[in-house]
């Protein structure tokens, strides 16, 4: 058994076999001898299954748990396909995107992501998510933070509140606030020792224990910030009981308003171990086991805040002022979308919401990620053009001063002069026909690699449905009539206008 796996630490395999019992943990161990998996989570908010299946230019596999996830071939490269450049996919073991398919998040739900970096639960999150709803991701590492906004922007969710921020301080200020809080927390990531053996060699018992108060400080502040009836998912990928269900346990005892969901089934689940926790509610938290489901290790449970009956923070109070990373906006001034430069309003010769109007009606533009646009919506921050998320204009969520953030909203683009400039952004957060003013290729086109590579591309008569070529402007690329980027027309060739950040070397 152990022995066959020189790589994990002798403690950690006593412990499994004793957590599993002889016949199992041969299984479990045996099962570091089969390959890692490989998963992808579809963005349901741009692309059904169905359609998905038939324009996918590689072999998938649909994972029998998920409605929305397929394992793939690690060959294939999905990550340097252009359908993942149009934010249609994430890349995720299929471990890691179990949980979240687990919790009922509804339409218009506001949804706290605490500890959400890299971004694959707060995307999946966001993808379930309507108009109305708000998605507040956080995490505390700031470098990790803007890998998650990328991936929100990618995946083209309009309505999120990005934040780089102690849990805490989020706590005290939207105490009650939520209708889901997820809460991922930073873990001894016994699960992806298979995945990734140096985790093996970095952990110790020692470490695992430093993180328990870490995860428990966590979990209060992810119940502070629920509002009465709301959902908290709680996910590790890690085996240890002290992370996963001694955690469940002790809030269960430290907030008697919590209790522990049953979730929807399935055969390869293992049930939570109930061990010295003496509650059996954390029976119904879920164990994914390599030897049992094609997937790496997770453990994760749901909770229901049942009533409120006590929290450390007072529920939030409506904030009049909010800090940007660039200055500081006083009350009222989030309603005042005139540009304003060194706290002077910009003397400009064109307004700036009559450039962004023409835009939109230039490039047939009359709905962003399948609703309606209002020019209400729209905000203008030194030159750059926003669209708030509705339930923050509602103020749905009061946006507390100091708090630091890397994005609210959707950055629409750049007010240069005389002319807007759309960003990459507003095409990622584009549905399938959302735009007049398209050219797309098919997903095996090489031209897609080269305009994401930064080089122009040429027309050519099979590209004019019309028979002739469309007149000179901006145009939308598309994947397979995917939003991909935003170019420029002049006769056959399409310039390259996207950002530098954006190109794929
Ligand atoms: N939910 C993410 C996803 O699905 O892509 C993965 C989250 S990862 C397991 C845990 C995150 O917690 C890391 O991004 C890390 O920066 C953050 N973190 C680490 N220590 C923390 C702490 N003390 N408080 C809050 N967040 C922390």
């Amino acid at each position: 058994m152990a022995g066959n796996h020189s790589f994990l630490p002798g403690e950690f395999s006593v412990r499994m076999e004793r957590l599993l019992g002889p016949e199992e943990a041969e299984a479990f161990f045996r099962s570091f001898e089969e390959p890692r998996t490989y998963g992808l989570r579809l963005n349901t908010a741009k692309i059904s299954p169905e359609e998905f299946e038939r324009i996918v230019p590689f072999p998938v596999c649909k994972i029998p748990w998920m409605e929305n996830g397929y394992f793939y071939n690690p060959e294939d490269r999905p990550g340097k396909c252009p359908l993942y450049f149009a934010g249609l996919y994430y890349l995720q073991d299929p471990g890691a995107m179990t949980p979240l398919s687990r919790l009922l998040i509804k339409e218009g739900d506001l949804v706290c992501d605490l500890c959400a970096a890299p971004g694959g639960k707060a995307t999946a999150a966001g993808a379930r998510l309507g108009p109305e709803a708000l998605l507040i991701a956080n995490d505390v590492s700031s470098s990790r933070a803007k890998i998650l906004l990328r991936n929100i922007e990618l995946a083209g969710i309009q309505n999120a509140f990005v934040t780089n921020e102690q849990p805490s301080r989020l706590a005290e200020r939207w105490a009650g606030c939520f209708d889901c809080v997820i809460l991922d927390a930073p873990c001894s990531g016994e699960g992806m020792f298979r995945k990734e053996e140096s985790l093996a060699s970095d952990w110790s018992v020692e470490k695992t224990q430093r993180l328990v108060p870490i995860q428990r400080e966590l979990l209060l502040c992810a119940v502070d910030l629920l509002r009465m009836g709301g959902s908290l998912l709680y996910s590790t990928c890690t085996y240890n009981p002290g992370e996963d269900e001694e955690a469940i346990a002790w809030l269960l005892k430290e907030r008697p308003e919590m209790i522990v969901k049953e979730v929807s089934p399935y055969e390869g689940f293992s049930q939570g171990l109930e061990g010295d926790t003496g509650n059996s509610q954390v029976r119904k938290c879920v164990r994914v086991y390599p030897h049992k489901m094609q997937a790496e290790g997770h453990f994760f449970a749901v909770l229901e805040k049942k009533a409120e009956i006590s929290s450390r923070v007072q529920p939030g109070t409506e904030g009049s002022e909010w800090t940007l990373e660039a200055g500081t906006k006083k009350q009222g001034e989030a309603k005042n979308r005139k540009s304003k430069k060194g706290g002077k309003t910009k003397n400009r010769e064109h307004d700036p919401e009559k450039l962004i109007l023409s835009f939109f009606s230039e490039m047939g533009i009359e709905r962003i990620g399948n609703c309606a646009w209002k020019p209400d919506q729209i905000e203008i921050r030194e030159d750059k053009a926003y669209y708030i998320p509705k339930a923050s204009r509602e103020g749905k969520l009061a946006l507390s001063p100091g708090l630091r953030f890397l994005r609210h909203g959707l950055l629409l683009g750049e007010i240069k002069k005389d002319r807007f400039e759309p960003e990459e952004t507003l095409a990622l957060a584009l549905r399938k026909g959302e735009c007049r003013e398209r050219i797309t290729f098919g997903v095996s086109d090489e031209r897609l690699l080269k305009y994401l590579r930064g080089e122009p591309v040429f027309l050519e008569e099979k590209d004019f449905p019309e028979g002739k070529p469309p007149k000179s402007g901006w145009k939308l690329l598309c994947v397979e009539e995917y939003p991909l980027a935003f170019g420029k027309l002049v006769g056959n060739q399409l310039k390259n206008k996207l950002p530098l950040s954006w190109r794929q070397v």
